[in-house]
């Protein structure tokens, strides 16, 4: 059976961050919706000129979009013990599609919980890596040289879609078409709530049990 754990929460709640360690642990890859796509969008490709329209806004990209990436993405070689998802599913349609996929194999959910005000202020003070996407928080994880990448030495940028006027709009798609994600794995009792506002190794070491247990 491949383990798969889905990585839920608003934008901010530290999805990436909590992923990238997750998958260094569990050797399990990591599949970021919002990454691919902004892959899309740099490479200027048909799809990602499509998509960019929507993220500059903080909009949700057309589910046949985001779709036909997973899709393709979880079907490589290396997601053949299984995958981490961070930002996929984001709404009913995807999950029930995803669902379909998946429903046989070990799957968890976990919702990284964490107010508004600190996602916020979490996401204005992010900074990623231009060139690998490696992620930095200016106050709890800043780069060793400002504005440098530790793990490639490229430069840092603040996401487009981090400035406070789209993050709202985010938290506003988040609670509309998202969150209802919640109960749909709460009734499949596959859902574990961790507090996303802790410390990175608490957060991580909480959910490696979660994983380890049946
Ligand atoms: P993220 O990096 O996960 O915050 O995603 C950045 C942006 O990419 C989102 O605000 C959406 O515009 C788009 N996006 C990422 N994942 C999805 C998804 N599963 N469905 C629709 N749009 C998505």
């Amino acid at each position: 059976m491949k383990k798969i754990l889905i990585l839920l929460g608003p934008p901010g709640a530290g999805k990436g961050t909590v992923g990238e360690k997750l998958s260094e642990i569990l050797n399990l890859p990591l599949i970021s919706t919002g990454d691919l796509l902004r892959e899309s969008v740099k490479n200027n490709t048909d799809l990602g000129k499509k998509a960019k329209i929507y993220m500059e806004k903080g909009e949700l990209v057309p589910d046949e979009i985001v779709l036909a990436i997973v899709e393709g993405r979880i079907k490589e070689d290396d997601c053949k013990d299984g995958f981490i998802l961070d930002g996929f599913p984001r709404n009913l349609n995807q999950a029930e599609i995803l669902w379909k996929f998946i429903e046989k194999e070990k799957v968890k959910v976990i919702y990284l919980k964490a107010d508004d005000e600190f996602l916020v202020q979490r996401l204005s003070n992010r900074r990623i890596c231009e060139k690998c996407g490696a992620i930095y928080h200016l106050i709890n994880i800043p780069p060793k040289v400002d504005e440098i990448c530790d793990k490639c030495g490229s430069k840092l940028i603040q996401r487009q879609d981090d400035k406070e006027e789209v993050v709202r709009n985010r938290l506003k798609v988040y609670y509309n078409l998202t969150s209802p994600l919640l109960d749909y794995y709460r009734k499949k009792n596959i859902l574990f709530t961790i507090a996303g506002d802790g410390k990175l190794e608490e957060i991580v070491s909480e959910i490696i049990k979660i994983e380890k247990n049946a």
